[in-house]
């Protein structure tokens, strides 16, 4: 069998971590080549220990200070600095999986270096899809990469396609005789929360979800639902599927994790723990299942399945995200680079929470009075996304 070497983006976060302990579990298959932090450089450190990786990427020189004084074993690794080091990792000629688990547009041009390199991709990151999505595929398709999505409703889905090895590889080929995808959404912390309350919700508030342990940003997303928004996005390029087939339903108990339905009436779900070590092992063995760790599951211990409506009065974030899909590119690069920006804000307690979707929804009225061409490169995107995180701070602002 030959060893994947395995790059991991973003291996402090909560993805990154959970990326680990599935790689850790099968050291006949995987190797552990590059990792990259941000910040926890303490954590850092403990990782590359632990998995011998030979390069390991920080953001700048204090950073990698932080790394070599805190090495304590035998063989430092290789330290590379900066953004473009992370793009160069993930087109690394030894590495051979990258594991895209930067959070925000800030991890899309390594992920879609590591699509130009032909890499297997393990896409987590689903900002990138949201920016450049277009950009992505068309990159997938040219060099041969294989394309697996690790959010869990996108691999649900792709799980209950046909052709998975030809769909890795081709990514977007029309499913035939699939009607519709069935996006589940757990509903977040604020589900049946009073209206009212929302205005006083704090960031530990949002953060505390019901059954899924994330990183802070994606878990104030969910309480919003613009996380769901983002995934219809998502699903809209990963499996070539118009707005409007495709259905987010709420589904609190998150077994359930997305559901294709055909034209003779079929509907296929995938059903698991609400654990990301699943699809994060699904990735990384594909086609062969591998143990992932997440242990045996008691279906008889569950009552009921529920499935219901999402409010858009509640929530406003998931009426916009459609909003944005529909109206093109520029806006769907308008609207997380906004969320992204008002996210910081109100995790930093400077906006209210209920004044996330306002300043998305006035950023993206702005931006599309000033709309340009379509952004048609990297490049293109960054300076529209750089833009309309200019327009979302100064709402910010107005709003604090
Ligand atoms: P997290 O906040 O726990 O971790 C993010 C990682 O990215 C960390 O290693 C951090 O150091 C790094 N990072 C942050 N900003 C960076 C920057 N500017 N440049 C370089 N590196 C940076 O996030 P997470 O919950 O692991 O989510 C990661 C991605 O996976 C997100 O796009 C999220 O939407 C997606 N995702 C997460 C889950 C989940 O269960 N956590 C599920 C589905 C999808
Ligand atoms: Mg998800």
């Amino acid at each position: 069998m030959n060893v994947q070497k395995v790059c991991v983006l973003g291996s402090t976060g909560s993805i990154g971590e959970n990326t680990l302990d599935v790689i850790a579990r099968h050291p006949e298959r995987f190797s552990v080549h590059s990792l990259s932090a941000y910040s926890r450089i303490g954590r850092l450190v403990e990782q590359a220990a632990a998995t011998h990786a030979k390069v390991v990427v920080v953001p700048d020189d204090d950073a990698r200070k932080r790394f070599v004084g805190l090495w304590q074993g035998p063989s430092l690794p290789e330290v590379r600095v900066g953004a473009q080091a992370l793009a160069d990792t993930a087109a690394d000629p030894e590495v051979t999986t990258v594991m895209a688990a930067i959070v925000g547009t800030a991890g899309l041009p390594a992920a879609l270096a590591a699509a130009r390199a032909g890499k297997r991709v393990l896409l987590a990151n689903k900002e990138a899809l949201v920016a450049a999505g277009g950009l992505f595929m068309q990159a997938v398709r040219d060099h041969g990469a294989e394309l697996l999505p690790i959010d869990s409703e996108h691999n649900a889905i792709f799980q209950c396609l046909p052709e998975g090895e030809e769909r890795a590889r081709a990514p977007q080929r029309p499913a035939q005789g699939v009607r519709r995808l069935l996006l589940t959404a757990s509903g977040g912390p604020f589900r049946t929360l009073a209206l009212e309350a929302l205005h006083d919700v704090t960031p530990d508030q949002a953060c505390a979800h019901p059954n899924w342990s994330m990183g802070r940003k994606i878990s104030v997303d969910s309480a919003t639902m613009l996380n769901k928004g983002l995934e219809v996005i998502e699903a809209h390029w990963l499996f070539s599927m118009a707005p409007d087939a495709i259905q987010v339903l709420i589904h609190p108990q998150s077994l359930v994790h997305s559901m294709v339905e055909y034209e003779d009436g079929s509907i296929l779900a995938q059903l698991g723990q609400p654990d990301m070590r699943t699809p994060i092992a699904y990735g990384l063995g594909f086609p062969e299942r591998i143990a992932s760790g997440v242990g045996l599951f008691d279906l008889a211990r569950m009552h009921r399945l529920d499935f219901e409506q999402p409010d858009f009065q509640r929530f406003p974030c998931l009426a916009l995200a459609f909003d944005a899909l529909r109206a093109g590119q520029a806006s769907c690069i308008s609207l997380n680079a906004a969320n992204e920006v008002a996210v910081e804000r109100f995790l930093a307690g400077r906006i209210r929470y209920t004044e996330i979707p306002r300043i998305i929804g006035d950023c993206l009225e702005r931006m599309s009075a000033a709309a340009g061409p379509v952004p048609g490169s990297l490049e293109d995107v960054l300076e529209h996304d750089h833009h309309a995180r200019a327009i979302a701070a100064e709402l910010c602002l107005l709003r604090a």
